[in-house]
C-alpha cells in the first residue's frame, strides 16, 4: 500500500468512522493478538487470551497468511469496522490500535505509524511473534493450558 493514499497523521486528525479503507487497514499495528483464540467464561463473560493461534496466522510475521481470501478458510473471522466496534470491544486486545482510538486513547510509541518501523511492534514485545501454537495441534479441551497474559 502506498503511504501517498494516507492523510498525514490521519490517526490523530480523522475520526475512526471517517477513515478511508487504506487508512483503516494501515491502522492495524500487526500485533497478531486478535488472531489468538480466546476462552470466554459463560457465567462471568470474562475473556481469557490463549497462545493457540488461528490456523492462518503466521507466527513469524504475525500476519494472516491469506488475508484477502481468509473467509474461505475461516468463515468466522470477524471483519472489524466502525459499525461493529462497540460490540467487539470486550474481546479486543487492550493495545489494539482500533480499540485505543475508539476509546479516546493514543497509539503506542511502538505503533509502526508512529515509529516508522513495521518491526517496532515486535521489538517492543507487544506482538505474538514466536509465542503461538497452531490450533490444529491443540485440542480445544486443552486450550485452558495455554492461557497467557496479553503481551504489551
Ligand atoms: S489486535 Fe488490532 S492492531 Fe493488533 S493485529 Fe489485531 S486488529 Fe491489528
Ligand atoms: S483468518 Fe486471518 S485475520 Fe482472521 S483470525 Fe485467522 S489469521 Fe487472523
Amino acid at each position: 500500500m502506498s503511504n501517498a493514499t494516507l492523510r498525514p497523521r490521519f490517526w490523530e486528525t480523522v475520526s475512526i468512522t471517517r477513515m478511508t479503507r487504506a487508512e483503516w487497514e494501515a491502522l492495524c499495528d500487526g500485533c497478531g493478538k486478535c488472531c489468538l483464540n480466546k476462552l470466554e467464561d459463560e457465567d462471568t463473560g470474562e475473556v481469557a487470551l490463549t497462545r493457540v493461534a488461528c490456523r492462518l496466522l503466521d507466527d513469524a510475521t504475525c500476519r494472516c497468511g491469506q488475508y484477502e481470501t481468509r473467509h474461505q478458510f475461516v468463515p468466522e473471522c470477524i471483519v472489524l469496522d466502525a459499525k461493529n466496534m462497540d460490540k467487539n470491544l470486550y474481546w479486543m486486545p487492550e493495545t489494539c490500535a482500533y480499540k485505543l482510538l475508539w476509546t479516546g486513547q493514543q497509539l503506542k510509541a511502538w505503533h509502526p505509524l508512529i515509529s516508522g518501523d513495521p518491526d517496532s511492534v515486535h521489538k517492543a514485545g507487544a506482538s505474538v511473534q514466536g509465542i503461538t501454537v497452531p490450533e490444529f495441534e491443540i485440542s480445544e479441551d486443552d486450550w485452558e493450558d495455554y492461557i497467557i497474559e496479553e503481551p504489551t
